[in-house]
């Protein structure tokens, strides 16, 4: 079986359709981390091409921040200010299955998902000493975590954690990691619609666990078509540069 792993995907329809043109037939079983919506100006369409995946799907903070707006306080003015904005803009429908997303981590067959972290969906795992609590945490030998929008991750070798930089270099679409038995892994396949680790490209993963293999790949998509139907629905302007950088 193919997984195809998706995360962070933020209302960027224009990212999302990259990716799935790009994974064509390469996938058999969608997964999706959480942060359908937030960010950018697509959350109906996203919200309703994650259903057609039929992927199995858990909800990112952005999707709960939406989902009830007393949360909005825990969120920075800019990204409170296209919370109220995708709370509107969501139609009812859209909305209610944004609210049903499931909270905290599932298991999916042989691996598992998260949003944050096992202990905390809210949590950013930026560092080794948060992955190897998380790592300890999980139930399964390989997790998949979205939120911080940095493709790679982490893996525990005994009591050693160490930061795997699986990411295509510039030029390049995939890296191919080989899962190694007895080492447990913490792997975030990167962000569709809104990238942070200086690679303005859409990241997604492709897992295929019966032949250890989990790609990483980027993909190129129109990063100022989005950004024009950013500025036309008046969305912060620091969101619509910050595409252009992937940071
Ligand atoms: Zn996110």
């Amino acid at each position: 079986m193919r997984y195809l792993i998706l995360s962070d995907i933020h209302a960027n329809l224009t990212a999302l359709d990259a990716v799935l043109e790009a994974a064509k037939g390469k996938w058999d079983k969608a997964v999706c981390l959480g942060d359908l919506v937030g960010y950018g100006p697509d959350p109906n369409e996203v919200v309703e091409k994650i259903q057609s995946l039929k992927a199995v799907t858990i909800r990112g903070n952005h999707d709960k921040g939406v989902s009830d707006l007393t949360h909005s306080e825990d969120f920075n003015p800019v990204a409170r200010a296209v919370l109220l904005w995708t709370h509107d803009q969501l139609r009812p429908e859209n909305r209610a299955y944004v609210e049903n997303l499931p909270k905290g981590s599932k298991p999916v067959d042989d691996f598992s998902i998260v949003h944050g972290s096992f202990l905390d969906e809210d949590e950013y795992v930026f560092w080794p000493m948060l992955a190897y609590e998380d790592l300890l945490e999980s139930p399964t030998p390989v997790a998949f975590f979205g939120h911080t929008h940095i493709q790679g991750g982490f893996v525990l070798r005994g009591e050693e954690v160490s930061v795997l930089s699986s990411r295509p270099m510039p030029g390049k679409m995939i890296f191919p990691l080989t899962i190694e038995p007895k080492i447990k892994y913490l792997l975030n396949p990167g962000s569709v619609g809104q990238p942070r680790d200086g690679d303005p490209r859409a990241g997604f993963a492709i897992a295929d666990l019966q032949h250890h293999l989990v790609e990483f790949w980027r993909v190129p998509y129109d990063i100022g078509e989005v950004q024009l139907r950013m500025a036309h629905a008046g969305l912060p302007e620091p969101l619509i540069l910050r595409l252009t950088f992937g940071r």
